[in-house]
């Protein structure tokens, strides 16, 4: 095969869910030479850097950063705070939440998986009934994915906490933020949160390569008592070492110093505004959708992420096919449908450092795939969308 290289002039736009664009500022802050990692200017950014991390998942108690992907981050809080044996409540939100769930079972936890139809998100009722009925207190975590990237699809987390309140039941609550930080209001203190999962190529604008965990003291006092065998994910190491800035290995540093820039954009916005651009440009994203006459995948309202749009094609329709020909002629990625929706659904990422006019340009290049392709749709899909963010503040 002749490898004929096309010429791309201008941007390349990367409108999948995750890795996001990474903002220039955080790239120019990486680019840097590498540097004695038990140094004094490593272990001020090490200690900036966790403080602040600490406001983005709103709260007190400690966060871990690994040099890892987000799937290393989903193991730490396992292991970290179950035995093998131990059985845990999951949810079959989507293709995240069973990975998830596979990732428990091979670590020897049971998982009791509550079957889901990849179109909505954890029904509080449900939790509670199941943890009412668990009488002796067999289940120890309830596993939870806040925004199901595979579907579109947010998770009300508080609602779930109080739903585990109402049952009387001490499982620790374990959440999978990786496609929500810093994209979608989330508080790991005062929705009591036990171990919140992210990762650093979404919300956090980053490269991927940061895998971050946040404690409660819950979930402190079961590392203690927590029989799975771990020690690179092991809490107690990068607990002690980080107290004076340091890690106990090699730590991903330049990440870390462009973990620090991304965090003076999100504060510099101001967490509340940063939550607002992205709930406006997910309602113009859905505008354009119900302009085009598609149908979305989640179907609660209530539960339509503001990260990530995943939109159904007509039957007899290839959702990849569309994504190719986006890819080919107009430069941009979109998301693949994963999992039991493969071929039938695409996803628009719209999460990260991202505004109006790359939306714009995003749902430029969708209408036009549609048209290549030959899907069935209504146009207008954009001219709804344009309407909407230029005539809503
Ligand atoms: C991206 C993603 C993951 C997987 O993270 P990796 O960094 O690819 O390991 C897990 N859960 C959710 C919700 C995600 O969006």
């Amino acid at each position: 095969m002749s490898e004929s290289k096309v010429h791309r002039s201008g941007r390349h736009f990367l409108q999948i869910p995750g890795p996001t664009n990474v903002p220039e500022r955080v790239l120019r802050a990486m680019s840097r030479a590498t540097e004695d990692h038990r140094g004094p200017e490593l272990a001020s950014l090490t200690l900036r850097v966790l403080r602040r991390l600490r406001e983005v998942f709103r709260t007190r108690g400690p966060v871990i950063l690994y040099p890892s992907s987000g799937t290393g981050a989903w193991e730490a809080a396992l292991v970290n705070t179950l035995s093998p044996g131990d059985r845990v409540l999951m949810f079959e939100t989507g293709h995240f939440a069973v990975l998830w769930s596979q990732l428990a079972g091979r670590l020897g936890l049971e998982v009791e998986l509550v079957p889901g139809d990849w179109r909505r998100g954890v029904n509080p009722a449900e939790v509670e009934s199941r943890l009412s009925r668990d009488a002796s207190y067999r289940i120890r975590a309830v596993g939870v994915v806040h925004n199901e990237t595979s579907t579109g699809v947010t998770s009300d987390v508080a609602a779930i906490r109080q739903a585990m309140d109402r049952a009387g039941h001490p499982a620790l609550l374990l959440v999978d933020t990786i496609s929500s930080l810093g994209s979608i209001d989330y508080r790991h203190d005062e929705w009591g949160v036990d171990v919140t999962v992210a990762a650093s190529q979404k919300g956090l604008m980053l490269p991927p390569g940061l895998g971050l965990n946040s404690l409660s003291e819950k979930a402190l006092a079961a590392a203690g008592q927590a029989r799975s065998p771990r020690s690179y994910w092991d809490w107690k190491p990068p607990l002690k070492e980080n107290a004076k800035g340091f890690f106990p290995y090699t730590p991903a540093s330049n990440l870390l110093y462009g973990l620090d820039v991304a965090l003076d954009m999100l504060l510099e916005e101001g967490l509340e505004n940063v939550f607002a651009r992205h709930s406006r440009l997910a309602e113009a994203t859905r505008r354009a959708v119900q302009g085009w006459g598609l149908e979305l995948q989640a179907l609660d309202p209530g539960e339509y992420s503001d990260s990530l749009t995943a939109v159904r094609v007509p039957g007899g329709h290839d959702a990849d096919r569309l994504r190719k020909l986006i890819l080919e002629r107009f430069d941009m990625s979109l998301g693949t449908g994963l999992g039991k929706v493969k071929g039938r659904v695409f996803r628009i990422g719209h999460l990260g450092d991202f505004n109006e006019l790359m939306l714009a340009g995003t749902l430029c290049g969708v209408e036009m795939g549609l048209d290549l392709a030959g899907v069935p749709h209504r146009p207008g899909g954009v001219g709804a969308a344009l309407q909407y963010l230029a005539r809503t503040p």
